[in-house]
């Protein structure tokens, strides 16, 4: 029987002479694994949905325990992504952040919905990238259950200290007066005493409020937060970047290769 799904490619893997392996993410099934036949031939029928970033409908049928993709047609391409190496490399981090933070048969409605409109707002070019990045790494952590607790410092509950410092393994605030209280004003120990690593990085009041923004807004509002260049804007994207990577315990071969053509630009 054939049955069709919409999914967004986060992964193709070249398989046999012509054929790929497709990691797709759908909203229902979370990820699911489609196997297409000829996809790598100029004259298969289904190439142009074959590819990384498109978000297609896809036909498929199940025989020998595997899913096999038949057809379908593509509901956006994303092609803008290819006009420009930064957005094209940071948006195959997003789609590696997506594939780790989503499992087969897991239901996955909302990291569908945000990835898609991350991708086009990278397309579109409607906020800088590195916003954009740091708005879905707060997002991943959040889906994957790391939110952190910004309501105030965790030892002392104010919200309005000059600087704040993200507690990133303990994933909460603490305030300059109760980290000196903690530490005596010595240098922090590398770890605390629960064997966590210490891990703090300052925020100022503009970075803690995007960061409380970002991890309490409704999906359809993640992005719709202005933060100037600057040193807030960098507090906030070290944040968000050291705060997912220490929580996933991993790094991101496509990170690294955003970081670097960033940097030659
Ligand atoms: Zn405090």
């Amino acid at each position: 029987m054939k049955k069709a799904v919409d999914g967004l490619i986060l992964r193709e893997l070249p398989i046999g002479e012509n054929d790929k392996l497709l990691t797709v993410l759908t909203a229902k099934e979370g990820k699911l694994l489609l196997t297409a036949k000829g996809a790598r031939s100029m004259r298969s029928k289904v190439m142009p949905i074959c590819r990384l970033f498109t978000y297609a409908n896809l036909e498929y049928y199940e025989k020998n325990d595997r899913r096999w993709l038949s057809g379908g047609s593509v509901n956006d391409s994303f092609f803008g992504l290819n006009s420009d190496i930064e957005g094209f490399a940071l948006a195959a981090y997003i789609l590696q952040v997506a594939d780790e933070i989503t499992g087969e048969g897991v239901e996955a409605e909302d990291i569908l919905r945000t990835t898609l409109n991350t991708l086009y707002c990278i397309e579109k070019k409607q906020k800088p990238n590195a916003q954009i990045k740091a708005v879905y790494e707060l997002f991943a952590a959040v889906a994957s259950g790391f939110a952190p607790d910004l309501d105030g410092c965790a030892d002392c509950g104010c919200r309005e200290s000059e600087t704040l410092w993200l507690d990133v393994m303990n994933g909460c605030l603490i305030c300059s007066d109760c980290l000196a209280k903690r530490t005596g004003n010595l240098p922090l120990p590398e770890e605390d005493a629960y064997r966590a690593r210490n891990i703090l990085l300052p925020l100022d009041a503009s970075a803690a409020a995007s960061l409380r923004y970002v991890c309490q807004a409704p999906l359809s509002r993640l992005f719709a937060f202005s933060l100037a260049k600057g040193e807030s804007m960098t507090q906030f994207c070290r944040a968000a970047e050291t705060y997912l990577l220490n929580h996933l315990e991993r790094g991101f071969d496509t990170l690294a290769f955003y970081q670097s053509v960033k940097e030659t630009k």
